[in-house]
């Protein structure tokens, strides 16, 4: 005997509605992996509990980082480019000018730490091992990203 039809069609939606969820956090938590991982990078040096103006400075160093991403991988043109790096590096000095007074540390330090992160991901970007997708730095000569397996753009560039 053979199920009646109507309740293998349920069975049949409720599986594909469970598999669409799994598969929906899964994208949820592919997407947040890299914002995650740097926020991990940024607190090695200090396992403080996260304060909020800390918190507004790695989100405007996170936001700028993805305008120099999306500048150097071609998804912004120039103008564009420029309006919203300085309006996010505005954003960003008054963050860290805020965290500074919170906690007494050194603005300049921290911009300078800031420049040398854009530096560091500029310069993976160009010599084509930071990763478009997840933001990690491969070893030079890598063909596949080490966090996430994408591709990266080695073998285009050179
Ligand atoms: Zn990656």
């Amino acid at each position: 005997m053979t199920p009646p039809l109507r309740a293998l069609r349920t069975r049949t939606t409720v599986a594909l509605l469970f598999g669409g969820m799994l598969v929906a956090a899964a994208v949820v938590l592919f997407i947040i992996q890299p914002v995650v991982k740097g926020l991990h990078a940024s607190l090695e040096r200090d396992e403080n509990e996260l304060t909020d103006t800390e918190a507004r400075k790695r989100v405007a160093l996170l936001a700028l980082r993805d305008v120099e991403y999306d500048f150097l991988a071609g998804k912004l043109d120039e103008v564009d480019y420029r309006s919203l790096k300085s309006e996010l590096t505005a954003e960003a000095l008054a963050a860290l000018e805020a965290d500074e007074a919170v906690q007494g540390g050194s603005a300049a330090t921290a911009g300078a730490d800031l420049e040398e992160e854009i530096a560091q991901i500029r310069a993976g970007l160009e010599s084509g091992t930071g990763c478009g997708a997840c933001s990690f730095i491969n070893d030079e000569g890598s063909r596949f990203c080490s966090s996430c397996g994408c591709a990266l753009p080695a073998e285009v560039a050179g």
